[in-house]
């Protein structure tokens, strides 16, 4: 389900907006500050379009969008800007937000203009063809980010190749020479041996118990699996 988030300390303005969201089939994530909507959007990485009221107890919602853009330049921002304040668009979008909605609005004229963004990021596929998630991990696809259980790993890119083709191959044995040509190329004339070194230190990042790998399974005589 596609997951938008609302930031707004006004709780009437927010619930109305949570259930207009949720009765046109958005999941919606709820938050009342700004730092509460930075560490929500941590934990869901996935989140395809934020909604940013600007007066806001901690931090004013200029400085959520410009935050939100410092690490992500996909996601949808839509500002929430009263009638009284004609500059606060301006602001908005030169610090990178989408699209405002004026207050007093109506749900179906958010409810558009969230949809219309949905449909720029990428038509049907959206974020969620952008976003693998397995058990505790989270990659997205577009950033170049993993997380485990809302933690973002440092991965090198060959680390972070070798994940993704794991992820998208969940519970296949994947041979050393596949994992070679997949994330080398075809051409690369190195030695297997580099797999191996490389899931040595992946299973340092990413295993619960570097001795005994859940995530990275050997295959005894053929190479390795995702998960067990
Ligand atoms: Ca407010």
């Amino acid at each position: 389900m596609k997951k938008v988030l609302i930031l707004e300390d006004e709780m009437n303005i927010r619930s109305f907006v949570v259930i207009n969201l949720k009765r046109a089939g958005y999941e919606v994530i709820e938050a009342g500050t700004g730092q509460e909507a930075l560490d929500r959007l941590q934990q869901y990485p996935d989140i395809g379009v934020a909604i940013l009221d600007i007066m806001l107890p901690d931090m004013d919602g200029f400085e959520v969008c410009r935050r939100i853009r410092a690490t992500n330049k996909q996601m949808g921002i839509i500002m929430l800007t009263a009638r009284t304040q004609e500059m606060d668009k301006v602001t908005g979008l030169m610090t990178g937000a989408d699209d405002y909605v004026t207050k007093p609005f109506s749900p179906a004229e958010l409810t558009a203009r969230i949809d219309a963004l949905f449909r720029r990021m990428g038509g049907e596929n959206t974020a969620s063809a952008e976003v693998l998630t397995q058990g505790p991990f989270v990659m997205n696809t577009r950033n170049h980010t993993l997380e485990k259980n809302g933690e973002r790993i440092r991965l090198t890119q060959v680390e972070y190749a070798i994940v993704k083709l794991f992820m998208q191959n969940p519970g296949r044995a994947l041979s050393r020479e596949d994992i070679l040509s997949a994330v080398w190329g075809r051409e690369y004339e190195g030695e297997l041996k580099i797999v191996d070194v490389n899931i040595r230190r992946l299973r340092i990042k990413i295993e619960d118990d570097t001795n005994n790998p859940s995530y990275i399974t050997t295959v005894w005589g053929l190479g390795y699996k995702w998960g067990a």
